[in-house]
């Protein structure tokens, strides 16, 4: 196979929750793969969706903002369908968008676990549902859902982001299979600890822990995780499907 098969030249993506971190680090390099990218998020970030898409054109990139809350499924519908009006596909959706709440469990509200599994599962669910309906029309297309290291491993005070994170690994197997002979795959990404501001909330006593406990000794940096999905967006990863990419610097492992 050609090195034409790592390119998105001509490809359509959108990712939610890219105004920052990952999801911003992964808008970047699926542009600079050739994709024309949709930079979404909630309302509040605009602005640094615009600065995102700022630094993507100034790249010599194509890149557009939009307003996209996960959680509010009765509008997906028409954010999608805004998106392939506006620019004539849709071929990759990366479920980037994600939140955390840090307690432990015995103090966890019925409305913390609620707004844990309504960005990270329930939003990600109808996001994919809401892109699969354009893409099973043309017969191809690819989500990656961004899952976590923790839906293979657990740390205390985490219980719903790590439940949440180990459905994704579930749902991406169980959406593979609905989708598959629509030419549509579906797969996951599962990055160890990153320097993003999810994490800017750690005690320096949690940061100590992830730097002693990880092999590689340190956060990964958000640049590292987008390669794995822009080869999950690509034509060469054509026969991955269900799959969880670790990219951990060999945290589950150790
Ligand atoms: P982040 O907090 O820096 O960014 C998350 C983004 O999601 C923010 O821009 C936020 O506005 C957006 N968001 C929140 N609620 C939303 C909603 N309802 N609709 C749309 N967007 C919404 O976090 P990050 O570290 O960049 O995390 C990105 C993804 O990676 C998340 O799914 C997270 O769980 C996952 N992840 C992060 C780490 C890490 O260590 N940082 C590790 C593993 C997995």
């Amino acid at each position: 196979m050609s090195m034409d098969g790592f390119k998105l030249d001509g490809k359509v993506a959108l990712v939610t929750g890219a105004a920052q971190g990952i999801g911003r680090a992964i808008s970047i390099a699926l542009a600079d793969a050739g994709a024309t990218v949709v930079v979404s998020d909630i309302a509040a970030k605009s602005s640094a969706v615009d600065a995102v898409c700022v630094e993507i054109t100034a790249a010599g990139g194509t890149a557009s903002a939009c307003e996209l809350d996960v959680t509010a499924t009765s509008r997906l519908a028409a954010v999608f369908d805004g998106v392939v009006a506006d620019s004539g596909r849709l071929d990759i959706l990366v479920n980037n968008a994600g939140i955390l709440v840090r307690k432990p469990a015995l103090e966890i509200t019925e409305e913390d676990w609620d707004r844990v599994f309504s960005v990270n599962l329930r939003g990600l669910f109808f996001c994919a549902q809401a892109a699969a309906k354009h893409m099973v029309a043309r017969g191809d297309g690819r989500i990656i859902n961004i899952a976590s290291q923790r839906a293979l491993s657990a740390s205390a005070g985490n219980a719903p982001y790590i439940a949440s994170k180990a459905a994704v690994a579930g749902l991406t197997r169980a959406l593979a299979l609905d989708w598959i002979s629509s030419g549509i795959t579906v797969n996951a990404v599962g990055p160890g600890p990153v320097d993003t501001p999810l994490l800017a909330d750690a005690s320096p006593e949690m940061d100590l822990d992830i730097v002693r406990r990880s092999p590689a000794g340190r956060r990964l940096q958000p640049e590292e995780i987008a390669g794995a999905v822009v080869y999950l967006a690509s034509p060469a990863a054509a026969a991955v499907n269900g799959h969880l990419l670790l990219v951990d610097a060999g945290w589950t492992i150790a």
